[in-house]
């Protein structure tokens, strides 16, 4: 992440710029949450995000070129998660700077309710689609469907939901 050129001492907020910029893009930012705590291949992230699979690599690219994302390979496939999870906590504080500033905004998803309480804002529910335990916190969307509340790892997830819920709750009474 770093780079000499010539002389030129390098301070701490160089580096720290560093990763602001690879992380300043919200596909990115997005990819970094859905890999919070375990590793995907990019065939999963291509389902949940909605996201061409070549426009994914190229992310992944820039994330693993600046050392925020390492690979394990098995087999043909290539998994994917954070070199260090302390990345996160980061940009989860950023993010609930911006759950209070912008509290209840109903243009803007993955915010939280007025009324929302805390424990409820920590509450883990399984994103119907894909299966990964999310919170108000962590979740990229949500939806209710009569009156029952639903959080989505990532917008992919959440427009497949959308189209057809019925195909997701085997068993579960929406009506
Ligand atoms: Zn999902």
């Amino acid at each position: 992440m770093s780079k000499l050129v010539g002389n030129k001492v390098i301070t701490i907020f160089d580096l720290h710029a560093d990763v602001f910029k690879v992380l300043a893009n919200p596909k990115r930012l997005e990819i970094v949450h859905l890999i919070r705590d375990r590793e995907l291949p990019v065939s999963e992230l291509e389902e949940m995000l909605d996201m061409r699979q070549a426009n994914i690599s190229q992310h992944l690219m820039v994330l693993r070129e600046n050392n925020l994302v390492k690979t394990r390979r098995d087999g043909t496939k290539i998994y994917y998660s954070l070199t260090d999870s302390k990345i996160l906590k980061a940009s989860d504080l950023i993010r609930e700077v911006l759950q209070t500033k912008f509290k209840g905004a109903k243009h803007i998803t993955g915010l939280i309710d007025n009324d929302m309480k805390l424990e409820d804002y920590l509450k883990e529910y399984r994103d119907p689609v894909c299966g990964m335990m999310v919170s108000a916190k962590t979740a990229a969307d949500s939806a209710k469907l009569s009156g029952k509340d639903f959080f989505f790892c990532a917008r992919g997830c959440k427009e497949k939901f959308m189209k057809n819920p019925e195909l997701f709750l085997k068993g579960q009474s929406i009506g």
